[in-house]
């Protein structure tokens, strides 16, 4: 039996970060969505993976352990994909405890810039709401900011919440002190996870500061880009690939799903051109390798 007879899935969200279903719902639609593969990635945590790995287990999903981390580069907050890592993984524990902390404290500010503005009770609203989502002991992230906005009826709608107070630039987009992409990296890379660079286009570069980027991703240790992110339009894939060949990197592709109905659906995106190397066939290595380990262990 292979792990990729069915379509793998390596970038999506649950309520342990920004996403709408619990770790086991999301598996749970993965399976439903014929997904053969599938790593949860969500933003600087591990919360969600027992849970995912107890509902994969059950449903014969093979599950991943994965995080998206976020770091800064050029005077931009970047998103790095982390996969294959021990759960218990010292370098990454602390790393993710540290953003945990860092999470709060932005979500303490944006609620007091709001409350300036006369709406009062945010954090608190954003909390109530990530909480009838799923149990969740992070910070609530901006989408359930703008939920509480558009419940307190201070604008129509998530989207305009985000034009209005929390999108870049505004009021609720509170930098928080990330780490550098070097060090993100070689955290993950000190924890053994394989490393790409998440959806290199989301970010408003030029084409030669897109091209640095992917050098210095490669520099600081980095394996894969995604080249396939969602629905991201098809010549942003070839322009993606391009780099991947020109670098020799891996490659990767996932939904960057976070809620039904939303802009991407789960295991819903565009194809990998056949001649990139993947990245998820060395996976199955890990997973061998992990399982000799504990066998050896058991033996003891
Ligand atoms: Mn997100
Ligand atoms: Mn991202
Ligand atoms: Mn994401």
């Amino acid at each position: 039996l292979s792990l990729h007879d069915a379509l793998p899935i390596l970038h999506c969200h649950s309520t342990a970060s920004d996403g709408v279903l619990a770790p086991a719902a999301l598996v749970q639609r993965a399976h439903e969505k014929g997904v053969g593969l599938l790593a949860l990635t969500d933003h600087d945590t591990l919360e969600g993976l027992p849970e995912a790995h107890q509902a994969a287990a059950r449903l014969g999903i093979e599950l991943v352990n994965g995080v998206e981390l976020s770091c800064t580069w050029g005077g931009a907050t970047i998103h790095v994909l982390g996969y294959g890592f021990d759960l218990d993984a010292a370098p990454l524990r602390q790393a993710t405890e540290a953003l945990h902390r860092g999470r709060w404290a932005r979500a303490e500010e944006i609620d007091r810039r709001l409350a300036a503005k006369g709406m009062p009770g945010a954090l608190e609203g954003a909390r109530a709401f990530q909480q009838a989502l799923g149990d969740s002991g992070n910070a609530p992230a901006r989408p359930h900011f703008a939920e509480f906005l558009v419940q307190g009826g201070w604008v129509k709608d998530r989207a305009d919440a985000f034009r209005k107070w929390l999108g870049a630039g505004k009021l609720g987009d509170v930098k928080q002190h990330w780490p550098t992409l070097e060090e993100v990296v070689g955290c993950l890379r000190e924890a053994r996870a394989w490393i790409s660079l998440a959806h290199p286009y989301h970010y408003d570069f030029t084409r030669t500061k897109r091209r640095r980027l992917v050098a210095d991703f490669l520099q600081a240790g980095g394996h894969a880009i995604e080249v396939v992110n969602g629905v991201q339009p098809a010549e942003q894939v070839g322009t993606l690939s391009i780099l991947a060949r020109e670098f020799g990197l891996m490659v990767t592709a996932g939904s960057d799903f976070h809620a039904p109905g939303d802009w991407s659906e789960l295991g819903m995106y565009r194809a990998v051109p056949e001649d990139l190397p993947a990245m998820w066939p060395r996976f199955a290595r890990h997973f061998r390798d992990t399982e000799r380990h504990s066998e050896a262990k058991g033996a003891e």
